[in-house]
């Protein structure tokens, strides 16, 4: 059985309809399951006992449980470890900054584009995640922690745009206005370069930000550390966010993780500038979070400010990331893997 709040409104009312219901029980159904979040079908107060029951036989809400919490008593930051219906665990993260809320969120549970800095891809990928659960994860830190997530980064474990479709229609109930009604704005994709999905996002015109983890300026160190890079060049990738660009008008962020003596020398940052000049993007340098059971070390402060003053100087765009909850685990991937 499948969980109903992966349903957009137009597809409730094609179920509705099946049904021989009023197409516009959709909108009161979606309310109940996005707005008031209602655990149980009995809850719908103004449905009838009989398309309640219907439903119920036919549809599950399957929320997800808190397996566990970590709270930073530095900066407010919560990561959560969620239990799936069927014992899968994911992490999400719920950072606070001055102005908003904002929730980090996970595609699949585990990941299987083996970088070779990041922690989630360790296991593999046990699934991907159906859109109910990616709402969830955010419906579940709401409830929590009491506040409002405004913006949402898909940045957890696992890669978005191996489930596009999925990840579509979580967007779509995501900025519905009977639901959450998130502008696209406010929602970041990372992947890590599945070159023809991003041309696929780009034809579908969204407003949303997408980043893409770059890592390396050259194929052949990119090839060291994504296994990805063997499959579409750096060329093929740029190809492609010029593309989304010209389709959606929206600035790309290139993610660039800061490995000492790896990828962070001034070579480095001119092959980078090289690959990125001229373009409108953004560069966000993140000191790489180390893994233990990886071999990468961050650069000291000093030397990813140099980093970035190399890349200002040839008009790069950039930003070194904001570390937030620094006191509850490194990398992502780390407190499923800690928890297991
Ligand atoms: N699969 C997607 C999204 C998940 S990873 C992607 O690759 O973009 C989110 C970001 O965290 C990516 O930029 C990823 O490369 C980065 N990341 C993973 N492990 C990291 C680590 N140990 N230190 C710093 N960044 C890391």
């Amino acid at each position: 059985m499948s969980d109903i709040r992966s349903y957009t409104i137009e597809e409730l009312k094609t179920i509705l309809e099946a049904y021989g219901e009023k197409p516009y029980r959709a909108a009161q159904i979606f309310s109940w399951l996005h707005e008031k979040k209602a655990a149980s079908f009995d809850e719908m107060s103004d449905i009838s006992k009989q398309l309640r029951k219907r439903l119920g036989n036919d549809y599950e809400i399957r929320r997800c449980g808190i397996a566990r919490v970590q709270s930073s008593k530095k900066d407010g930051t919560k990561k959560y470890l969620y239990e799936l219906h069927d014992g899968n665990l994911i992490e999400s993260v719920f950072m606070k900054y001055r102005e908003w809320n904002s929730a980090c969120i996970s595609s699949q549970a585990g990941c299987d584009m083996g970088c070779r800095f990041c922690a989630s891809g360790i296991d593999g990928c046990a699934r991907s995640l159906e859109p109910s659960e990616m709402l969830d994860e955010i419906y579940a830190m709401e409830e929590d922690t009491k506040e409002t997530i405004n913006s949402v980064v898909v940045m957890g474990s696992g890669e978005p745009l191996l489930l596009v479709d999925e990840l579509l229609k979580f967007i779509e109930i995501l900025t519905c206005k009977g639901g959450k009604n998130l502008s696209q704005r406010s929602i970041t994709v990372s992947t890590c370069g599945i070159v023809p999905k991003i041309r696929y996002l780009a034809d579908r015109r969204l407003q949303i930000n997408l980043a893409v983890s770059l890592h390396a300026a050259t194929d052949e160190k990119r090839r060291e550390i994504m296994p990805i890079a063997k499959r579409y060049s750096i060329a093929e990738l740029m190809d492609a966010c010029s593309y989304y660009f010209e389709k959606t008008g929206r600035r790309i962020t290139f993610e660039y993780a800061l490995m000492d003596g790896f990828n962070d020398t001034d070579e480095d940052a001119r092959a980078l500038a090289l690959i990125l000049g001229g373009k409108n993007c953004h560069v966000n340098l993140i000191p790489v979070n180390p893994v233990k059971e990886r071999d990468f070390i961050r650069p000291d402060g000093e030397k990813a400010r140099r980093f970035k003053v190399r890349l200002e100087n040839f008009g790069i765009n950039v930003t070194i990331r904001r570390e937030l909850g620094s006191d509850i685990d490194g990398a992502c991937g780390q407190l499923r893997r800690k928890y297991r």
